[in-house]
């Protein structure tokens, strides 16, 4: 396993995996998917619905990546302000369709989920982004107020609404954006899967892609058992890539993020936190991100890897943080623990990846990824297919030749932060 990584909770609570196998022998397809998370399933279903024949490759399992182990936030737009997103698009072109297609992207991951039944805890009731001090709820009052003039209207939280929306008395105020909720993130990857494998898409597992090969217009993917040829390639392959797909990659540097979850908790502690559903997270440089699962489980995460010397830190970081939050979860103790990796790009914006005619790929979502792999993913398909579609102008996935040294500051800086923060 790479050391940026570890199963967790989610496959534990995710109904199973639709049935798939690995590809044993040589096939052909319009359109050839590479990485079945959430960008991969979703062009998957899209393009199977439009009549496509569609093959989709998974080095490992569907949601083996960022899609099986996230903290389940739908979110709208990036991490970005509204306006800052902009100026740095405007830089590729006029008119890009990101900003309109992110805003709206929370709502086409709701409409997936009733339209095709999917059973993954969702609760579209909003996201609470909580600010501990004032210079953080500065940040989030402007982003209110960016969001206003994009016809958007989101709520700031005084204090005290704050802290009975959130149940906790760490926060000065909160910005609540009802577009978004909360998802059980690999009980919405295996939906997706079954959406897809529903609309006639073929999804084959533990069948990487090590070679992608151009002959007379025809992409030949191959794989251990057998090679899938296809006219159109759509790369998904994020943060987890393997063989071809670590080009692309080279533009991310990789933020690690953990979780730790608690047993559920008995019902009169659970009612006393977010009681209304919200997910939340908070606006430190180093984030929190808390939020319930169904079964009433505490899920805590921040930045870093639980791989490593620094696993420790971090443990006993997110120990003493529930209890800062929550005083009345002193007691409880963590029997799950996981962590991921995140693609993250300079400039905080998805790259392009475009390796040949005929063949193309979104990445670095930056750690908001549900919503934006979604739309992204349908959107792709559309253009594999033929169809009108809303491909936003971004940078080309070139390597970013700092992202070693990136990885670094992140993953110390991270730790280090953990270490400061509990001496508190
Ligand atoms: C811990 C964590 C917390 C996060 N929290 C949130 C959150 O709350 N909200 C949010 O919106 N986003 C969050 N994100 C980000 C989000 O999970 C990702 O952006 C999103 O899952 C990316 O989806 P994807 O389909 O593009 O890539 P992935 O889900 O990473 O899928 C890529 C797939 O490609 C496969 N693959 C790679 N190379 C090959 C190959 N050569 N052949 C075949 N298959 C290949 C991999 O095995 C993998 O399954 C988080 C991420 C992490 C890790």
């Amino acid at each position: 396993m790479h050391p940026l990584d570890s199963p967790g909770l989610w496959a534990e609570t995710a109904p199973p995996a639709p049935p798939t196998t690995t590809l044993a022998r040589d096939i052909e397809a319009d359109i050839a998917i590479v990485g079945a998370g959430y960008t991969g399933l979703s062009a998957a279903l899209e393009a199977a619905g439009a009549g496509a024949r569609v093959v989709v490759l998974e080095a490992a399992e569907i949601g083996a990546g960022g899609s099986g182990r996230n903290v389940g936030l739908v979110n709208a737009g990036l991490w970005l302000m509204p306006e800052v997103m902009e100026r740095r698009l405007a830089r590729h072109g006029p008119d890009n369709p990101l900003p309109d297609l992110l805003g709206q992207a929370p709502a086409a991951v709701w409409a997936l989920i009733n339209q095709h039944g999917i059973e993954c805890e969702a609760r579209p009731v909003g996201t609470l982004h909580c600010a501990p001090g004032r210079a953080g709820l500065d940040a989030l009052g402007e982003r209110a107020l960016q969001w206003r003039a994009r016809g958007v209207v989101l709520t700031m939280l005084d204090a005290a609404t704050t802290q009975a929306r959130t149940g906790s008395a760490r926060f000065c105020g909160a910005l609540f954006d009802p577009r978004a909720g909360t998802v059980q993130p690999l009980a919405y990857a295996r939906g997706l899967a079954r959406a897809a494998l529903g609309a006639g898409a073929q999804i084959y597992t533990h069948s990487p892609v090590s070679a992608a090969q151009l002959t007379d217009g025809d992409w030949r993917l191959t794989t251990p058992g057998g090679t899938l040829r296809a006219k159109r390639v759509i790369w998904a392959t994020n943060a987890y890539a393997q063989g071809p797909a670590d080009e692309p990659a080279k533009a991310l540097a990789v933020l690690p993020y953990f979780n730790l979850a608690t047993n559920p908790l008995p019902e009169a502690l659970r009612a006393g936190i977010l009681p209304g559903g919200e997910g939340a997270w908070d606006s430190a440089k180093i984030l929190t991100s808390f939020r319930l699962d169904a079964a009433g489980r505490f899920i805590i995460g921040s930045v870093g890897a639980l791989g490593g010397v620094d696993r420790a830190a971090h443990t006993a970081w997110a120990q003493r943080q529930m209890i800062r939050l929550y005083p009345q979860l002193k007691g409880q103790v963590f029997t799950q623990q996981w962590f991921g990796r995140i693609g993250t790009t300079p400039d905080a914006l998805p790259r392009l990846w475009q390796p040949g005619p005929g063949a193309f790929g979104v990445l670095g979502y930056n750690g908001r990824g549900i919503a934006p792999g979604t739309v992204l993913g349908q959107q792709l398909a559309r253009a594999a297919v033929g169809q009108e579609a809303a491909l936003p102008d971004l940078q080309p996935a070139r390597p970013d030749p700092l992202r070693h040294a990136r990885n670094l500051f992140i993953r110390t800086g991270a730790a280090l932060w953990h270490i400061a923060d509990q001496r508190r």
